[in-house]
């Protein structure tokens, strides 16, 4: 069995490493390619991932899976976690054929070529096209790879594997009846914090510089990772020793990149404080967009916008910004960044109206794929919900339907990791302050290394070993998402801002 298992993971190396260096051109794609290269670009990517899927997905593979399962690996071992999580994989990736799969890379990658373009010209109607194929593609897949009766599930599970669509809207409903009416309440309120200190001019040079000393400190390895700057920030590992994330520069708004660069840097470590022996296989990385967001959430909002970090950093931020903040207080600095308002895009939102906007993503999704939504329609949908929710009404689809890049590059089914991240990362965080009583101490002295090294014993090293479910369980006993953790968090952070 040993020397089964030997072969089956120098098979999953030959596949990772066709899909890790599918992913570098991917990353050049958003951070150094010129416009120009977009449809060469899209056929390399095509034949990498049309390599790695026939790879993969031989028949060879499945016998040794088969063969492997039927050995006596003890449950708990990394070897059984390792062909149970590659059967999965398999067993979705046999259900696409070929064709399917170099439809998507080609379809998804131009996809996102036509959305820029459409955002640019804040029109939907060039893009309408392109999505009502990429939404086809999408039923297709998730017709192949089967559900039971809700057609939604099937996406989810390639993101958040084993939840629910169902188990989603239970957790949601209930942040829903608490977050909806508290929006409006403090949207009534909204002038009691004022943020114009943070939208002055900002050299974006000194912004950088700051936002990799920060990045450091909370412990991202620079020597086993690098940051650069794209249009839109994001994290991507070639192996837990090469993890890249990027941030964006805006000179008149100081917080967009310091906390783009903690939320990334949250991603980061988790993808380098993997197991290293996972390298490879399956196995490597974070096991879900939830687990993962409740990481960047984590570090961004929880920490990165807490009056304990700040009472360490802001000293040196004011050092570094004098002119800017030389005046301004901690108190006051720290109500301007956590300025709660309704405003009509996604990656600019406060904690609290953020979840507001993965809403109605994940209702709109959920209606498209049911066929109860046509693409043509989506646009004044959008509209109508914006304004349910939020109160307000886009100018045009540039600040409305076309904001986000992700539906362009072909991901429905993962909006509502979002929100999922920010429910468990204080499901995970009650318990690390019960583990580290003196956390909120260390972070008014800058150190944040008993916070990660928590993280990588209970959740990063164990890269996708446990499912999102299985961890919630093991680190809190709870039994799956609880919402109230995060509800209690928001109502006492922003009820103390807003007196409400
Ligand atoms: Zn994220």
């Amino acid at each position: 069995m040993e020397q089964k298992l030997q072969t089956l993971r120098t098979k999953l190396k030959d596949v990772s490493n066709l899909e890790r260096a599918a992913e570098v051109l991917a990353w050049d794609q958003q951070v150094n390619m010129p416009s120009g290269g977009v449809a060469a670009r899209a056929e390399q990517l095509a034949t990498l991932q049309t390599l790695a899927h026939e790879l993969f997905t031989r028949d060879e593979v499945g016998l040794l899976l088969e063969d492997l399962a039927g050995a006596d690996w003890p449950a708990a071992s990394d070897e059984a976690a390792l062909i149970k999580v590659t059967r999965r994989e398999y067993d979705h990736a046999r259900k696409l054929t070929p064709e399917l799969v170099a439809q998507m890379s080609r379809t998804f990658s131009l996809g996102q070529q036509v959305w820029e373009q459409a955002k640019h010209e804040a029109n939907f109607a060039p893009f309408q096209g392109t999505l009502e194929k990429i939404v086809d593609l999408n039923i297709q897949v998730a017709e192949a790879y089967g559900y039971e009766t809700c057609i939604y599930d099937a996406l989810l599970d390639l993101f958040e594997p084993g939840m629910k669509t169902a188990q989603v809207n239970t957790v949601f409903d209930e942040l829903k009846a608490t977050l909806v009416p508290l929006v409006q309440t403090i949207s009534e309120r909204v002038d009691l914090v004022d943020d114009s200190l943070l939208k002055q001019n900002y050299p974006v040079g000194a912004q950088w510089d700051f936002g990799l000393e920060v990045l450091q400190a909370i412990g991202f390895d620079l020597r086993r990772g690098r940051q650069d700057k794209s249009t839109h920030p994001f994290t991507i590992s070639f192996s837990v020793n090469d993890v890249r994330l990027t941030t964006r520069l805006t000179e008149n708004s100081f917080p967009s990149s310091l906390f783009s660069t903690l939320h990334e840097g949250g991603h980061g470590m988790y993808e380098q404080n993997v197991a290293v022996h996972f390298d490879g296989t399956p196995l490597m990385g974070g096991t879900s967009l939830g687990v993962h967001e409740s990481q960047s959430r984590l570090w961004e909002n929880v920490l990165g916008r807490s009056y304990e970090f700040w009472q360490f950093y802001y000293p040196q931020l004011q050092a570094c910004f004098p002119a800017q903040l030389g005046q301004a207080t901690l108190d006051n600095f720290y109500r301007a960044i956590n300025k709660v308002e309704p405003s009509l895009v996604r990656v600019e939102a406060d904690e609290v109206t953020y979840n507001l906007h993965i809403f109605l993503r994940f209702e709109l999704e959920q209606e498209l794929l049911a066929g109860r939504l046509k693409v043509a329609d989506l646009p004044a949908a959008w509209n109508a919900k914006m304004q349910s929710y939020l109160g307000l009404t886009p100018p045009h689809d540039g600040l409305g339907v076309l904001q986000d890049i992700h539906w362009s590059g072909g991901l429905m089914g993962y909006f509502p990791t979002y929100t999922l991240g920010n429910v468990m990362s204080c499901q995970f965080y009650n318990q690390t302050l019960h583990d580290i009583p003196d956390l909120k101490a260390q972070f008014q002295r800058g150190e944040f290394g008993a916070l990660l090294a928590w993280f990588r014993q209970h959740i990063h090293q164990h890269g996708r070993k446990f499912t999102a479910n299985e961890l919630i369980q093991q680190i809190t006993g709870a039994d799956g998402l609880d919402a109230q953790p995060y509800l209690t968090y928001i109502k006492q952070k922003f009820g103390q801002i807003y007196g409400v």
